[in-house]
């Protein structure tokens, strides 16, 4: 394994970008086209333009396909949702390497609120569930773009709806 070290911040990590690549090229479909539900839609309709251009120079330095995610979930509703209708959406993708040290989650400099960092012990898809892998996941707000109505599962499996009123509500556990 050719390990390179790379370094953002105060965050370290080894990465192998071939093997990351390898792994990829296997992967045919992201969580989120596989998941088909409201939230992972809309995450869709908007996913070329969700990450600035300096986080896809990173994914592609780190051999990350940017179209296969390996999970994107809502977090609870940001405080002023009324007004600016904004879902806080979280997201990984994994790669071939290790973790060296943590720091500061890094905002990007060319976005307007988009922050990363590299994270440990985060599921991957395909050939990143037999193997350690790390990931670096991201956090971003964005909008409603789709006609059907906002709704979401977390990643405990409960579905969660936004009212007209705009509060964020968990209906159900997912089946
Ligand atoms: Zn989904």
């Amino acid at each position: 394994m050719a390990l390179t070290e790379f370094q953002i911040g105060d965050q370290a990590i080894l990465y192998d970008r071939e093997a990351t690549v390898a792994i990829y090229e296997k992967i045919d479909r992201s969580w989120a086209e596989a998941c088909g539900c409201p939230s992972c839609k809309n995450f869709l309709s908007q996913r070329d333009r969700v990450y600035p251009p300096s986080f896809l120079k990173l994914l592609d330095q780190l051999g990350i396909d940017p179209k296969k995610e390996s999970e994107i979930f809502e977090h609870i509703i940001l405080a002023d949702y009324r007004r600016n209708k904004l879902h806080a959406y979280d997201g990984w993708l994994n790669f071939v390497g290790e973790y060296v040290s943590g720091g500061a989650v890094f905002c990007s400099p060319d976005a307007e609120q988009f922050e990363f960092s590299f994270v440990t012990r985060l599921p991957g898809l395909g050939g990143f569930r037999d193997r350690p892998s790390i990931a670096i996941e991201f956090e971003t707000p964005l909008r409603w773009r789709i006609p059907e109505r906002p709704e979401s599962h977390d990643t405990a499996g409960n579905k969660w709806i936004w009212t007209e009123k705009g509060e964020h509500i968990k209906v159900e556990p997912h089946p």
